[in-house]
């Protein structure tokens, strides 16, 4: 949490839903049901003997962008890191419940970790490239799978063109990812995630640290994205989530603190016709 993230949370803004037809337009209503990438069941997560997320079961379908909203402290970037098992770099933090990722539990101790954050890559809220050159950070992950030579470039190209940067970087590929602006440097973290072929990227609150417009092209990388990766998105920002989710998943903390879930609907529906009473004051800017 930054001081920004506070200022944000402590003065409710009425929620200003544009009626700009592409930014609601429910690309899925009429479609086929995409098939469930990501199941949590009664998924509880802990830091000591306090219980941080309070048993949530929601559904994330595949090559979609699921929004979770929700104050300040209510568990969301607890929920989404225990999605590729980061909870397991906290001391005395535990999950329990299931993450079911393509029907296998995550939470399964035998499960190989590093291949669940191959699979399921995570997009921090500020850009943290490695302290190389922009080709090396997104070469990192692939030379660690073995990849080399002719073959490792064309990965860094085709994976700078799918993250929508490399008409700006290509003649600079040597120089350090600190020379990109801030916007620049977090488009190259996503490619950095994308590198290993992820099937889920997990962002936490990816543009907080950027000004407008590095944020309106992050956003418009996210819906590219979606035809090849599910993105879970966590966001402070209701317009970003009404701008680039199809569902969103509310959730508000108990007397205890514990964060657990409201509802989780179709984006559109959340922002104008919310099934909770706490939905609606939540989004209308009511309670913050
Ligand atoms: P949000 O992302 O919704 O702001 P967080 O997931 O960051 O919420 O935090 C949820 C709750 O868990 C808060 O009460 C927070 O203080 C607590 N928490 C988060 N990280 C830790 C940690 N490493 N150790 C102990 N408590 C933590």
């Amino acid at each position: 949490m930054t001081a920004e993230d506070e200022m944000t949370v402590a003065t409710p803004v009425p929620v200003v839903i544009t009626t700009r037809p592409e930014v609601l337009r429910d690309e899925r209503r009429g479609a086929e049901p995409r098939p469930t990438k990501l199941a949590l069941r009664k998924l509880s997560v802990y830091y000591g003997s306090f219980r941080a997320v309070n048993e949530i079961t929601l559904d994330v379908a595949a090559n979609s962008v699921t929004a979770i909203i929700g104050p300040s402290g209510c568990g969301k970037s607890t929920l989404l890191r225990a999605i590729n098992r980061m909870t397991d770099l906290v001391p005395n933090a535990r999950a329990t419940g299931e993450i079911m990722l393509d029907g296998a539990n995550v939470l399964d101790p035998q499960v190989d970790v590093v291949e669940v954050r191959r699979r399921v890559g995570m997009v921090f809220q500020r850009p943290n490239p490695f302290p190389k050159s922009i080709f090396d950070n997104v070469a990192y992950g692939p030379r660690l799978y073995g990849v080399r030579g002719k073959a490792l470039g064309d990965v860094v190209e085709q994976t700078l063109r799918g993250a929508a940067l490399w008409d700006e970087v290509k003649d600079k590929l040597r120089q350090s990812a600190y020379a990109l602006s801030g916007g620049q440097q977090q488009r190259l973290c996503i490619a950095r995630a994308m590198a290993v072929e992820p099937e889920v990227i997990l962002m936490d609150e990816p543009a907080s640290a950027l000004d407008p417009r590095a944020t309106l092209l992050i956003e418009e990388l996210m819906r590219q994205l979606k035809d090849r990766y599910t993105i879970v998105i966590v966001t402070h920002n209701m317009q970003q989530a009404a701008r680039v989710s199809d569902e969103t998943a509310f959730l508000t903390m108990g007397d205890d603190r514990a964060g657990y879930l409201v509802e989780m609907s179709p984006t559109v529906e959340i922002f104008t016709n919310p099934k909770n009473r706490l939905t609606e004051d939540y989004v209308s800017g009511r309670f913050g």
